[in-house]
């Protein structure tokens, strides 16, 4: 099928299959092909790229993301839409469906099993699991160079603005890009607010123990420094003495930098 994204094709799909939207699942399907392709367009695709796509739904970006890549992988937690699929996307022979809860799924052994270093994630993420998600992409320590992600816009906004321990991940991997706005009414249903779309570029992979780091840091945002990080050090003050790190600032004080020297003093420490 061409052009699942259109309109009258996505409510002819639903009919056909009885389907209604899950809201357990954060089901709202995109109803714009300029969109679509927009989306796509947003990751460095070419013929010799492998795609991950969590949450396919009926396969409206899907398709768009098989037109220009070399497979399409993708994720999907809703049994239902096993037929749904196996038709909409019956003409694409490189689309794999995994029938799986993307946050269970092993990512790692995935990507490793493609050998190839041109793998990205493009997704209209499910919006009631949206930071998990991107936290498991941007920790995965497999290959995986780039993530164009549609989320709330509200999301995206934090995402690119304020400080967490997610963007602190991300700022270690590589770097976030808010990439375009998205209307509401483009989904059926419609959801609340309106969405957007971010880019996230990987360079390198992070060590998990500095993400249980960076968490640590988070455990309480609003406590210090020296408190949040008590846990981690037998001597904390003389650890952030040794880093230059002042103890009364709050973890969103500190730089990515300076969590990777805490690291770094803890790993002297442990060893
Ligand atoms: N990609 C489609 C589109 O753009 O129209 C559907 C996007 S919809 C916002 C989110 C999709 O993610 C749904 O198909 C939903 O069933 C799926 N989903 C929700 N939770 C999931 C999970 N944990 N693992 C994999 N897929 C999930």
């Amino acid at each position: 099928m061409r052009n699942i994204a259109k309109k009258s094709n996505t409510l002819d799909i639903l009919n056909k299959y009885h389907l209604t939207a899950a809201k357990k699942y954060g089901q709202n399907f995109l109803v714009d092909p300029h969109i679509i392709e927009k989306i796509a367009s947003c990751a460095p695709i070419t013929k010799d790229t492998y795609v991950i796509e969590i949450g396919p739904g009926i396969g409206a970006l899907t398709e768009a993301l098989a037109l220009r890549a070399k497979k399409v992988i993708c994720f999907e937690i809703d049994e239902r839409l096993k037929p749904v699929l196996a038709d909409t996307l019956a003409d694409y022979d490189n689309v794999e469906i995994i029938f799986e809860d993307f946050m269970k799924a092993d990512l790692d052994g995935l990507v490793t099993s493609l050998h190839s270093d041109d793998v990205c994630v493009v997704t209209n993420l499910p919006y009631y699991i949206t930071s998990d998600i991107i936290t498991k992409v941007v920790t995965a320590q497999s290959q995986i160079h780039h993530m164009a992600a549609m989320v709330q816009k509200e999301v995206a906004l934090k995402l690119t603005r304020d400080k967490s321990p997610l963007t602190l991940m991300i700022d270690y991997v590589g770097s976030i890009d808010y990439a375009m706005t998205v209307s509401k009414n483009v989904f059926i249903p419609a959801p609340h607010v309106d969405s957007a779309v971010f880019t996230i570029t990987k360079e390198r992979t992070i060590p998990l123990d500095l993400c249980e780091l960076i968490k640590g840091a988070f455990k309480q945002k609003r406590k210090t420094i020296l408190n949040n990080m008590k846990p981690f050090f037998n001597d904390v003050r003389k650890a952030l003495a040794a880093c230059g790190i002042d103890p009364t600032k709050r973890p969103a004080d500190l730089s990515i930098e300076d969590y990777v020297a805490l690291n770094q003093e803890r790993r002297n420490h442990e060893s």
